[in-house]
């Protein structure tokens, strides 16, 4: 009885599917690099800082439901418990001109 062993590639089984991590030091919404200055709610001093990551994920689950979220990472930036969430934990930034994209349906 002869044992056959072969060789598998295994380096296509191993490579994790992940979804592409989020930087988060970039804007979170188009992860560029721009001159334009970075909106930062959690630096912000006023009450409703975090209101801005609120309206930043409802808006992005609203468009995505629509099929209109380009280019974005949704799954990034949720890492398990809502994009409102994962964007606080991460003091997330993003551009102005990326928001006002995903402002009004
Ligand atoms: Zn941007």
């Amino acid at each position: 009885m002869l044992k056959e062993f072969k060789l598998v590639d295994v380096s296509s089984l191993d490579t994790p599917r992940t979804p592409a991590s989020v930087n988060w030091e970039l804007c979170v919404i188009c992860q560029d690099r721009k001159a334009e200055r970075l909106i930062y709610p959690a630096a912000s001093k006023r009450h409703d800082g975090g209101a801005g990551y609120k309206s930043l994920a409802d808006n992005l689950l609203a468009f995505n439901e629509l099929g209109k979220v380009l280019g974005v990472n949704i799954e990034g930036l949720d890492e398990g418990e809502g994009i409102e969430r994962t964007l606080t934990t991460r003091q997330a930034k993003w551009h102005k001109s990326c928001q006002v994209r995903y402002d009004n349906l």
